[in-house]
């Protein structure tokens, strides 16, 4: 009977361990230069459940020779229920970051983005901007987003650099399946025009600037100047479909204004993708 009650207890005692063993995790403490990212990295948990099961509130708190529980892999997701709103949104920017990390669906299309001119060849430049610097911010920013969506891309430059342009053809001419999207601002003596325009040659690339273009000018809500068939050096020794967008006149004051921002270049990259995507889909 005594034996019985014992193992009883035994057992009950081995089941508790079980339960929160893994809760309880083990103790760390702080050494020189660590962060609570760091930390979270060496032990491989989440900073917001390192966060959540130490009560740390600004990451910047930590203290050298702090002690700081680390919490199981297993158990950071319960912690993280329980202790409310701050761990709510940890959970979210942690499911937020694993969202990022899963692969976009490879596309099979590749994009040659062209950021127009760049070293000795400036460009236009009007009212302290210079074109070559704007066109490469765009370039920069509809990189990241088609990479993002899993297209392969190609950058003919990515600093402030003069490339040819029979040498931006031949980079381009590299690829199978491919488009070539170049990237400008436009400029004219007569300051009051401005718009958006886009040129293309080849009837793959018609149907690649009119998609562009009308991305563009609902996005940027500007003058739609259409879609031109130009036979542009650049566009014309490349053997894919290729086009030449003006993403505004930097020329007219006003519209020189909206182009400097962010926030204007941001909306003219998301346009480009956008009518990128549109192209990829229907041809
Ligand atoms: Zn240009």
């Amino acid at each position: 009977m005594k034996a019985s009650f014992r193992n009883l207890i035994l057992t009950r005692f081995l089941l508790l361990i079980l339960a929160f063993g893994p809760a309880m995790g083990v103790t760390h403490t702080v050494q020189k230069s660590e962060t609570c990212y760091s930390i979270s990295r060496k032990f491989q948990v989440p900073v917001s459940a390192l966060m959540a099961a130490n009560g740390i509130k600004d990451p910047r708190e930590l203290k050298l020779g702090q002690k700081v529980k680390i919490p199981s892999k297993s158990s950071s997701k319960k912690t993280s229920v329980k202790k409310g709103k701050t761990v709510k949104l940890a959970a979210k920017v942690s499911r937020k970051v694993s969202r990022k990390v899963a692969p976009p669906r490879r596309k099979s299309l590749r994009v040659v983005i062209d950021a127009g001119h760049g070293g000795r060849d400036r460009g236009a430049v009007w009212g302290g901007v210079r074109e070559s610097a704007l066109n490469l911010r765009v370039a920069y920013r509809v990189e990241a987003l088609l990479k993002a969506k899993g297209y392969a891309v190609t950058m003919i430059r990515r600093s402030d650099r003069y490339v040819s342009l029979g040498h931006r053809a031949t980079i381009a001419n590299r690829y199978g399946n491919s488009i070539f999207v170049s990237i400008h601002f436009n400029a004219t003596k007569h300051t009051s025009v401005r718009g958006i325009e886009t040129f293309y040659v080849g009837k793959r690339g018609s149907y690649l600037a009119k998609s562009i273009q009308r991305e563009l000018v609902k996005n940027l809500r500007t003058r739609n100047r259409g879609i031109r068939y130009r036979r542009f050096s650049v566009l014309r020794q490349t053997t894919c479909p290729a086009v030449l967008v003006e993403c505004g006149f930097i020329s007219n004051s006003y519209e020189r204004s909206r182009c400097k921002t962010t926030s204007y270049q941001a909306a003219a990259a998301r346009a480009i993708v956008s009518g990128i995507e549109r192209y990829d889909r229907a041809y």
